[in-house]
């Protein structure tokens, strides 16, 4: 059971999408990957959906990614005495580490001592999603007085953005770390790390996952903007968080810094997934709003490697529809001829590397002869990854022994993941990608493959052959 589309889509599973039919039919409308968000749900209930998902899995014998969210450091006000405060523009309001005493109109707790440690005057600060703007005039190690900028309704617990400022903060927080380890016992593809900031916030997490999974850098504060190539350098793939962006920076540059993110990863080859609010108006309603389908095609024609629905699978009213829909907005845009225009015209020449001249030489063979499909046969992905890079006209098998590599693969551009039987030589690998291609509908007696591997077969990174093989 293959998609035919080249990107792929990541769904957010939650209350709306729990059940085996539910989850089913959204593989068969299209999902790829899924999104468990650690943000909110138990243990057990992850541990079901996960379970449901290999199950299905297995059932349509296609491999099916899935991936961590965690948390990270999402900074909160504590409590108000009398529940919703408002706060009026021009006023001051005060803000301190005194937990024990509930806020009022006039101040608030904010049980985060980083925070007073790295503010100065003048540093802003957002809440509740940015409704309200506050900017700081006065502050201490424990104290911050600041002015209204912008007024509204405050209550419990709403979240706390400092845009300008890099915060002490580890990326992984107490409960990040127990989530981990748990995801990690459950064999979860990929993990995402939220509010990452730095590059040292990615080799944190890579230390204690040990390659059991990938790492994908969630981009949504300034400061990660800022060291992106930094980030980049360590991490095994990206997402572009608007919904946090969009509150750390102003609306109006995120989709500069969005189409800078996807070039920038795809110029090396990472896989990048564009997030939140796709098409968020199918949270309530059966279709989207005509800037949403433009805004999911946009990050098509950009060369994304996948596109992400949060609560339109997770807790709308319609979360099968908001799958069938993102899909049908990915063919429809991959078959525009434009598509293809863009895609080349935003091709970056590849590194002088053995590999990515093997990944290159793949693309410019399938340009000169009639390919039926490429093949990377590989261990670790990487084969894969580099054809991908290339985005190729034809499909992309990356056949591989292992369910770990065949799993995360389900969220790159272009490749259909195969597991397959261990090889045990460069003809065996030839037959089972002529076996493969064929078995699959991919290629018919007759129609070329351009198959690339790394030899000796296993060590990850060594794509250092390719080969062109007659479909017999
Ligand atoms: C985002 O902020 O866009 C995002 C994907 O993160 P979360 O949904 O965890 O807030």
């Amino acid at each position: 059971m293959n998609r035919p589309c080249n990107a792929k889509i990541v769904a957010t599973l939650g209350p709306a999408s729990a059940d085996r039919a539910t989850i089913e039919a959204l593989v068969k409308a299209g999902a790829d990957v899924f999104r468990l968000n650690f943000s909110h749900g138990t243990h057990a209930d992850h541990q079901q959906r996960l379970e449901l998902i290999r199950s299905i899995e297995t059932d349509l014998g296609r491999p099916i990614g899935v991936l961590l969210d965690l948390q990270g450091p999402k900074l909160r006000v504590g409590t108000f005495a009398n529940g919703p405060v408002t706060l009026v523009e021009g006023e001051s309001f005060r803000l301190d580490l005194d937990r024990s005493t509930p806020g009022d109109a006039t101040r608030a707790p904010l049980p985060h001592p980083e925070i007073f440690a790295a503010l100065q005057s003048g540093a802003e600060l957002l809440l509740d999603d940015g409704r309200l703007r506050l900017v700081v005039e006065r502050c201490g190690p424990d104290f911050a007085e600041t002015r209204v900028l912008n007024g509204g309704p405050l209550s419990d617990r709403k979240g706390v953005n400092v845009p300008g400022v890099v915060l002490p903060l580890s990326a992984l927080t107490a409960k990040d770390r127990a989530d981990l380890d748990f995801g990690l016992s459950l064999g979860v593809d990929w993990i995402a790390l939220s509010f990452v900031q730095r590059a040292a916030d990615i080799e944190e997490v890579k230390a204690i996952v040990q390659g059991r999974a990938g790492i994908v850098a969630k981009l949504e504060k300034p400061a990660a903007i800022h060291s992106l190539d930094a980030i980049l350098d360590v991490t095994d793939a990206v997402m572009v968080a608007r919904g946090d962006l969009g509150v750390e920076m102003p609306a109006e540059q995120v989709p500069a810094i969005q189409k800078r993110i996807v070039r920038a990863c795809r110029q090396r080859g990472l896989p990048v997934i564009v997030a939140t609010q796709m098409l968020e108006s199918m949270v309530s309603a059966p279709v989207p709003t005509r800037a949403e389908a433009s805004d999911v095609a946009t990050a098509i024609y950009d060369g994304a490697d996948a596109v992400m629905l949060s609560a339109e699978s997770a807790s709308g009213k319609y979360p099968v529809e908001s799958v069938a829909m993102m899909d049908r907005i990915i063919a429809q845009t991959e078959a525009d001829p434009q598509y293809r225009e863009a895609i080349d015209a935003s091709h970056t020449p590849p590194a002088a590397n053995t590999a990515d001249a093997i990944g290159w030489a793949a693309r410019s063979v399938a340009g000169l002869l009639d390919v039926a499909a490429l093949v990377a046969y590989t261990s670790s992905g990487s084969s894969a990854l580099r054809m991908a890079r290339e985005r190729p006209r034809a499909s992309i098998l990356g056949i591989t022994p292992r369910d770990s590599t065949a799993r995360r693969l389900a969220l790159v551009w272009g490749v259909q993941p195969v597991l397959s039987p261990d090889v045990p030589d460069v003809d065996g690998m030839t037959r089972l990608a002529v076996d493969t291609a064929k078995t699959l509908g991919f290629a018919v007696p007759g129609q070329t493959l351009v198959i690339a591997a790394g030899v000796p077969f296993g060590t990850p990174g060594s794509t250092n052959l390719l080969r062109i093989a007659q479909v017999d």
